[in-house]
């Protein structure tokens, strides 16, 4: 067996996993990255905008490594920037093709090691100590030691495996839905954002009281139109969508959400399509099952948005996902479990190392969908001790597998909250380490917020 041995082993390589690489590598760990997939990026690969990094308000609440990203996308003209959805949220749009090498380039220059195709598929624990991770690839398995484990799996599966307490689902037993997301090229925004002002009844705006408030549903679709992107959210209860479902144009859905990936190409990323039969996504044979069912959604939304949207009449089918998108598995439990509460409120904390914006986004059957707005337009933080899990003395936890209740999933799952809360794991990796901590809770909370934000990090200072 092979054997690879570094300070900071960050297993997956979504937006967590590179956040958290690209940050032990800044605070002077020897890092590799790990993913069981062809190119790192996971989700941030998918098209669909990056959620929860700024507020309803349009104040950013996470920056620092992410940052990096951002700003070589925008060098590549993949860019497209903060938009608002006049709904609930302000978010940020890249093109996914100029992020793969956005990604990659920000990795390598930070000398980050980069092993794809390979799987972790065991661990060698000792008295709540990870020594090792076992990785498998075609051709080899690999003894990967590691000073500390980044589980930035999306699943917790470094932590699950080395006997960390984990939730799947709720006392409900509900899963969210499974999605397939895709893009169409050459939709013409003119008569698009036309169609979207002029109705504005088949539109999700307005639900966030400070978006909302005192303008109209009409108000809000010309902002919509005046924003000059594609940043629309058909409701399935609306004329527009209800209608094509009741007609059986389109399968039974909460939202056609569509945003914008590519100015050049005119292209955008639609999140329209779910199986709702939850769905383990740990589960390779449950997720292949609803692979073809997802592929005929999307083609009948092609079809649909083809016939029936203005803008689309032209507009070509320019692909699908790289997967199949997993909305829940494993929370793992960890020291400190962020609430519903917390994030509802909008609570600050003491403890804060980085902050999440997005409303509480639960996805159901049908068109059913549980959306709970962060209160005035702002921002919830997210304690330090949601990262480490409970029983393990080197690991941390980043992205949607970090501590929380099945509701506080729903906002923390998003991909702004995966590339913080993935800085933040990565920072204090690399600074245990030079501290000689055996115990990651032996790192002073005030050191790495200090270092947090001396890397950019948002700790304070917004709503
Ligand atoms: C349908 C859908 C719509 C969504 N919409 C939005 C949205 O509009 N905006 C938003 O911000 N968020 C959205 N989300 C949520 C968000 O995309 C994800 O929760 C987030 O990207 C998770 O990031 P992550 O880094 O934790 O995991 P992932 O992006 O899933 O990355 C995990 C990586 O780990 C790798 N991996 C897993 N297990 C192993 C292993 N054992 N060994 C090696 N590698 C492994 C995987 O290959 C993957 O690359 C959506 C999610 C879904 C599914």
């Amino acid at each position: 067996m092979q054997h690879l041995d570094y300070d900071v082993a960050v297993i997956g390589g979504g937006a967590a996993g590179v956040a958290a690489a690209i940050a032990a590598a800044k605070t002077g760990a020897s890092t590799i990255v790990v993913d069981a997939g062809p190119m790192l990026g996971g989700e941030l690969l998918s098209g669909m905008s990056i959620d929860g990094a700024l507020n309803a308000r349009g104040e950013w609440v996470v920056k620092g490594v992410s940052d990096e990203i951002y700003e070589e996308c925008r060098a590549m003209d993949g860019f497209i920037g903060p938009l608002c959805d006049y709904r609930l949220i302000s978010y940020i749009c890249c093109d996914p093709e100029v992020m793969k090498i956005a990604i990659a380039r920000v990795l390598a220059r930070h000398n980050v090691t980069v092993l794809l195709y390979t799987h972790a598929t065991e661990v060698v624990t000792k008295d709540g100590r990870v020594s090792s991770v076992v990785l498998q690839s075609k051709n080899r398995k690999t003894l990967l030691s590691a000073k500390y484990f980044v589980d930035a799996s999306g699943d917790g599966d470094v932590a699950a495996m080395a006997g960390a307490p984990f939730e799947f689902s709720d006392e409900s037993g509900d899963l969210q839905p499974v999605s397939l997301m895709f893009r169409m090229s050459g939709v013409e925004n003119e008569p698009f954002l036309d169609f979207v002002r002029d109705n504005s009844a088949s539109l999700a705006v307005g639900e966030s009281d400070y978006l909302r408030g005192d303008r109209s549903d009409d108000d809000l679709a010309q902002l919509i139109h005046d924003q000059g992107e594609p940043t629309v959210f058909f409701r399935g209860n609306g004329p527009f969508l209800g209608g094509a479902i009741q007609r059986g144009d389109m399968p039974p859905t909460a939202l056609i959400m569509i945003m914008p990936t590519s100015k050049s190409r005119k292209e955008v990323c639609v999140n329209a399509t779910r199986v709702a039969e939850n769905i383990d996504g740990t589960h390779a044979i449950e997720v292949s099952r609803a692979v073809p069912v997802l592929l005929e959604q999307v083609w009948q939304t092609v079809s649909f948005l083809k016939k029936r949207c203005p803008g689309f009449e032209n507009a070509s089918f320019a692909g699908v996902a790289p997967r199949v998108g997993i909305r829940e598995t494993r929370r793992i439990m960890g020291e400190d479990i962020i609430t519903g509460e917390d994030c509802k409120t909008g609570r600050k904390r003491p403890d804060v190392i980085t902050k999440g914006a997005h409303h509480i986004d639960i996805h159901g059957d049908g068109i059913k969908q549980v959306r709970i707005q962060i209160p005035d337009g702002g921002s919830y933080d997210i304690g330090w001790r949601t990262l480490i899990p409970q029983k393990l003395s080197n690991v941390v936890l980043a992205g949607r597998c970090m501590s929380s209740t099945r509701e506080a999933n729903g906002t923390t799952r998003m991909m702004g909250q995966c590339l913080g809360t993935g800085h933040a794991a990565g920072t204090a990796a690399a600074m245990s380490i030079a501290a000689g901590h055996t115990d990651i809770r032996q790192l002073p909370l005030e050191s790495l917020q200090s270092k947090l934000r001396e890397q950019g990090a948002i700790l304070e200072g917004t709503h």
